[in-house]
Formats: C-alpha cells, structure tokens, sequence
C-alpha cells in the first residue's frame, strides 16, 4: 500500500539564479519564462503536510507564488547561502500560527547556522518574538533514517568539494543538492528511488558540482525512471539542449509525483 505525494522545484536555479545581474548572455536575456530561475528549493506535499527542502534567498517569493501559508517541516541540505538566506522569513509562519517551524538538519550545518544566525537560537516563549522560530531536529549520524513529522525520511551525505552536503529521501524519490563526491552508501541507500531530483550546475563538472555526464553516470547507478536535473546556472536554455530519455531540466514551478509506502508514514 502507498500513498502519492508530490513535488515542486520552488527555484531550479544556481546560487546567481538566472538571469544573472549584468550578464549579458543569451540565456540572461532568454524570453522563455522556463529560463528565468529562483535560487534552489523544493515544496513535499504528502497528505495534508508540507515541507520545504531548502529556504534560499528567493524563498520569500517562492512562497507567494506557490501560496505557501504553512510549514510542517523544512529540512536543510547545507548552510551555503542559496540554501538559507531566506530562513528569517520562516518567521512569517510564526506570526501566523504561533508555533515554532520543525527544521531537520545535520550536526555541521546546525553549528553553521549557530554562526551566522546567532539570534535563531535564542530561546524564548515569548509570542511577541519577531524572529523566525524553529525547532531543530539535528540528525543523529551521516546516514541513515529517521521519522521527522510523522514521515519516515532516509539521509545520506555527500562532498560539495569539502564540505559535507545532506540529501533526502522519502518514498521512492530522492533530492540531491550540491553534489561532487560520494561514496557507493550513497547509492545503497538510494536503491528503488524512482524519480530523482539532482544538481547540475554547469554542463561541465566543476569542483564543486556535477556536471551532466556524472548526474547521468549517478542516476544509472541508481537505475532511476526518472531524473530531473536542478541548480541551473545560466548554461542551460530550455529547449536548446538534448537529453537521453528519462533525463529532464526541471523549471521553476514544476510539479512532479511519486509515491511512500503507507509504513513511512505515521498517524500522529
Ligand atoms: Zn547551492
Ligand atoms: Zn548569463
């Protein structure tokens, strides 16, 4: 027995988003509206809740756009700025519903946001608090599964050159971000995962990012039905570039489906 969920990339673009401010390039100055990219991050809806992997710099506006007005869950791959920079406005959820925003991270990029986000942990009770509230749920080790707001979540680590970078997977579908290095754990765990969202930066691999050829090599590993490739710099025009079968440049806005097994979901 399983249950459908879906997903929708909230921005598919790099850490510059596209258009990239003073780039002159034919992508930056691309009409097609498939072309124009918030910085990265995804909206899980499964059952009544949602989750949001990532809160970049545009996540403000990804949330208006997507009509956003709750939060059950926001899981942090790694504290790099376009993956961040929009936690404070999580406080808008507290102003609404009065109760703190559960954030599921790595001990790393718990220490990190310690650094940059002093005032986020201070504690108080106050109601009239004007920052964002979380409540953080630090994973327990690199790998391995763990039942975050009633869902049964797998995580994995990777190297964004060196530094250590989280990706998820809940039911048979996984989202990788920021990913140069791996170990084979990875793709153990990612074993029946059937559409698959995954960084590519620019068509060539950098130090940092995968490039096509090694999403590609990554997602055969994995033996995904579907792969659909995020954190575009502006190398990548819809339309302009062919894919294999099975391979897909994501577009801000899109919606994708899949499915958990009824047994990683809890009632309460
Ligand atoms: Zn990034
Ligand atoms: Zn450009």
């Amino acid at each position: 027995m399983s249950i459908q969920a879906q997903f929708t990339f909230m921005g598919t673009g790099g850490s510059m988003g596209t258009p990239v401010i003073g780039c002159h390039c034919a992508i930056c100055h691309s009409l097609n509206p498939l072309d124009q990219r918030m910085r990265p991050s995804g909206l899980i809806q499964v059952t009544d809740k949602n989750f949001v992997i990532d809160v970049g710099p545009d996540f403000r506006m990804q949330a208006l756009r997507l009509g956003i007005e709750k939060i059950d869950g926001v899981l942090i791959s790694h504290a790099h700025s376009d993956h961040i920079a929009g936690l404070d406005d999580l406080r808008a959820y507290y102003f609404l519903h009065k109760s703190k925003t559960p954030c599921l991270l790595s001990e790393l990029t718990f220490k990190e946001l310690k650094q940059r986000y002093p005032y986020l942990f201070q504690p108080t009770n106050n109601e009239k608090s004007v920052t964002a509230q979380l409540d953080f749920c630090v994973l327990p080790q690199e790998f391995g599964s763990i039942f975050f707001q009633g869902i049964q979540w797998v995580f994995f680590s990777y190297l964004h050159a060196e530094i250590q970078v989280t990706g998820f997977r809940i039911g048979n579908f996984a989202y990788v971000s920021d990913i140069r290095y791996y170990s084979n754990q990875v793709i153990d765990m990612l074993i029946g995962v059937e559409t698959l969202a995954i960084s590519v930066h620019k068509k060539e691999a950098t130090e940092v990012h995968f490039g096509i050829e090694e999403a590609m090599e990554f997602s055969t590993f994995i033996r995904t039905k579907k792969t659909y490739f995020t954190h575009l710099s502006h190398d990548f025009e819809h339309g302009k570039i062919k894919l294999p079968f099975g391979f897909e440049l994501a577009y801000d806005g899109m919606v994708i489906f899949f499915t958990i097994p009824k047994k990683d979901l809890h009632d309460n």
